[in-house]
């Protein structure tokens, strides 16, 4: 039997307006909405008072990597753990990325994914593809994996030689294929084989402490790789292309550029590059900062200038939309055994951090703080993700007829973040003390409570994996 739910009093909120709204759920999806008042004569099972909340579609973060296989390690989270802490955020859909390793068949790589996800997700799920080695036969794998998979993104790196790193000749190739078959290339932008000598030149001079990690990794490279990135898609036939987490100006002002030309050009960022820095986080003493170590790295504080650093730029460019998207890239891992491999050698941490339970409060800081609307947050972080991965309008919108994944936020509620209270699997919070303005209070995942008065209501097995359409921003 299908169960009625009803949320009354609460204001919602899309990217065009937020408007005083009832809101009627049926079953898995949204059935209607009525002016305040306007329901008094429709029953349901469950009522939910939202007065002096927002109701936002939950939110889609479609930079996550559970599991991850990286520097002899895994990402801390895996699909059940990873959906958890996600729900407790807000965010009810996540694009995780399947990996194909050099070597390997794609379509093995896909397969490897679906097993690891099918049967353990809190919340609803698709993929991206990683393209570690672009032949003959991963090309075709791309027009199949488009036409029958439901997995319509690739990404490529720039970084990372003798891991994932394509050359410029391969990007150009699966550039080609994207622009014949609508799919969107996702780029991670950084020359990586620059950095490797600066990396090793610093390695041999002693210089192994986390922070190298950030020196070795000067912005100036993820700029010179986002401007060949656009250069190659524009010689491809103008072919889609999304920059996975921009961190840096010189990158920023190559987008904003390929924009204004009209190219199909688009990026996100992660609330790291915007709130945290190199002197502040990876710089912290001893081996502490490589809780903070990811690639691109953590930017200088005072960078390009103290007038305009990295994040204010990129706080502009959320509100400029030269930064459509706000995802975490969240790849966790531990303290303990994980981040400490790389200890007396930076370059053998681990890359990444865990933030997929903190996006959507990290970013609505920026409307408490005046940066960013209120509107702006739902769109760059639920509505937009949702749209350039082809999942619109299933996700991203409160509307008649779409998913029923919800989120109550209360604007008045604080909360402080922490490692003993988060619920990532990591023993660390690269977020620890960080004061946040509103909290996450219930959580709707197609039509089920998942979180609601400080308790996880959900279950590892409710999460359904999305075959996704083509990118909604190309036509
Ligand atoms: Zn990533």
């Amino acid at each position: 039997m299908k169960m009625k739910t009803l949320i009354t009093g609460g204001t919602v909120v899309g990217p065009l307006g937020a408007t005083p709204q009832d809101v009627l759920v049926d079953g898995e999806t949204i059935a209607a909405l009525y002016a305040p008042g306007a329901a008094a004569g429709v029953t349901a099972d469950t009522v939910i008072d939202a007065t002096g909340k927002y109701v936002v579609p939950g939110g889609v973060d479609v930079h996550t990597h559970m599991k991850l296989p990286f520097g002899g390690t895994f990402a801390s989270d895996d699909f059940a753990s990873g959906t958890k802490a996600a729900a407790w955020g807000g965010t009810t859909t996540i694009i995780d990325f399947a990996v194909q390793r050099t070597g390997e068949v794609v379509q093995d790589g896909l397969a490897a994914w679906h097993a690891l996800a099918d049967g353990n997700c809190a919340i609803d799920y698709g993929f991206h593809m990683i393209m570690g080695g672009v032949d003959d036969d991963a090309l075709k794998a791309m027009d199949y994996l488009v036409a029958h998979e439901g997995v319509t993104s690739f990404k490529l790196f720039m970084a990372y030689p003798g891991v994932f790193y394509s050359d410029d000749g391969q990007i150009l190739r699966a550039m080609q294929k994207a622009t014949d078959n609508g799919a969107l290339i996702m780029m991670h932008a950084e020359n990586g084989i620059a950095i490797d000598v600066l990396a090793a030149q610093a390695v041999a001079r002693g210089q192994t402490d986390p922070i190298y990690h950030g020196l070795t990794r000067p912005s100036a490279l993820e700029g010179e790789a986002t401007h060949r990135a656009t250069v190659l898609a524009q010689v491809a036939g103008n072919t889609p292309l999304y920059f996975v987490h921009m961190s840096a100006s010189e990158a920023l002002a190559q987008v904003s550029a390929a924009r204004s030309a009209g190219r199909n050009v688009f990026a996100e960022t992660c609330p790291q590059y915007l709130y945290l820095t190199l002197e502040d986080q990876l710089g912290a003493p001893g081996f502490e900062g490589a809780k903070w170590v990811a690639s691109p790295p953590l930017r200088p504080r005072d960078e390009p200038n103290r007038d305009r650093t990295h994040r204010d730029d990129l706080w502009r460019g959320l509100r400029t939309d030269d930064l459509a998207v706000v995802s975490t890239d969240h790849c966790p891992f531990c303290f303990k055994d994980q981040k400490e491999l790389g200890l007396g050698d930076f370059t053998k941490i681990p890359n990444g951090m865990g933030t997929v339970e903190h996006r959507m409060d990290l970013v609505y800081q920026g409307v408490a703080t005046g940066k960013l609307s209120l509107e702006r947050w739902v769109e760059t972080c639920s509505t937009t993700p949702a749209r350039m991965f082809g999942l619109y309008p299933k996700k991203g919108v409160i509307q008649p007829g779409s998913d029923a994944d919800i989120v109550l936020y209360d604007p008045r509620a604080t909360t402080t973040i922490s490692a003993a209270t988060h619920h990532m699997n990591i023993d660390y919070s690269a977020w620890e003390g960080f004061e946040i303005a509103g909290k996450v209070e219930t959580v709707l995942s197609r039509g089920s409570v998942v979180v609601a008065d400080g308790a996880f209501h959900g279950r590892s097995g409710h999460g359904q994996f999305l075959r996704r359409g083509l990118s909604q921003y190309l036509r």
